[in-house]
């Protein structure tokens, strides 16, 4: 096939067909800000109770591309990216502000990120006809070990509070059979997710942070009808190009089916 960078040409993307899909890679970024101190925790407010971690997710930028370049490709729509640039080491954009940054000289990076994806979902939204319709969103991130149950796949949904307008609508929706259930698609295609059938439990670590509790319906943004759900990816699925391009168009398969019933 084409070479997924050039896909945007390659496909004939009409620019009037809506975009609904947009994906976001917080973790990956490898941008040190001139005199900046890397983050230690010890300057981060008492109001902050989120997990800090200063170690980047590897390879998890390509990989975001790849699924974007394979989702254009299939649905012949074209998809919104937001892919964050700061190293992790000075900023965590997956965290709530009082807990992202230490310095403010790079408050301007959070506000950034954070600025575009929101204008993004503003902008499906008021491109989208058909009412409480719904966009999608989709937080890439990679395990750094492998998880213990073998899954190498973690689909968090802040324990459903991120996509509870789309089970309004079908509480089955991530393990449907008959529509196109995310989760259900995913196993299909031969990657071990988990949770792996409807009741199990989200991974604790990897439920999902801060981005898409805050896009995603509890977050009421476009009055919650954007469902946030997030990937976390084994190393072995983007550990080299090949593998990024393979788990890629499998992924995207999943993605574009299973947005089509809803969107
Ligand atoms: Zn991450």
């Amino acid at each position: 096939m084409a070479k997924p960078n050039n896909i945007r040409e390659n496909f004939n993307i009409k620019k009037d067909i809506k975009k609904q899909i947009i994906l976001t890679c917080p973790h990956n970024g490898r941008e040190n800000p001139f005199g900046v101190p890397p983050r230690d925790g010890s300057g981060l407010s008492e109001d902050c109770h989120e997990p800090f971690e200063t170690k980047a997710d590897r390879f998890t930028s390509k990989l975001t591309e790849y699924i974007a370049s394979y989702i254009r490709e299939l649905s012949k729509k074209d998809v919104y990216i937001e892919i964050g640039t700061i190293h992790r080491r000075y900023c965590d954009l997956n965290r709530s502000k009082v807990c992202a940054f230490e310095d403010l000289r790079v408050k301007h990076f959070y506000d950034k990120y954070h600025n575009s994806i929101l204008t993004k979902i503003n902008e499906m939204h008021s491109n989208i006809k058909k009412k409480g319709s719904f966009s999608f969103h989709f937080d890439i991130h990679g395990m750094r070990r492998p998880n213990k149950a073998g899954c190498e796949l973690l689909v968090g949904t802040d324990n459903t509070h991120s996509i509870t307008k789309l089970l309004e609508r079908n509480p089955n929706a991530l393990f449907d059979k008959n529509k196109n259930g995310l989760i259900k698609l995913l196993i299909e295609n031969g990657i071990p997710t988990c949770p792996s059938k409807k009741g199990d439990p989200e991974d604790r670590n990897f439920d999902g942070g801060e981005t898409i509790k805050r896009y995603g319906s509890s977050g009421r943004i476009v009055n919650g009808l954007n469902q946030s759900i997030q990937l976390e990816f084994a190393f072995k699925l983007r550990n080299n190009d090949e593998n990024r391009k393979k788990t890629a168009k499998k992924i995207a398969h999943c993605v574009v089916k299973f947005c089509d019933e809803y969107i």
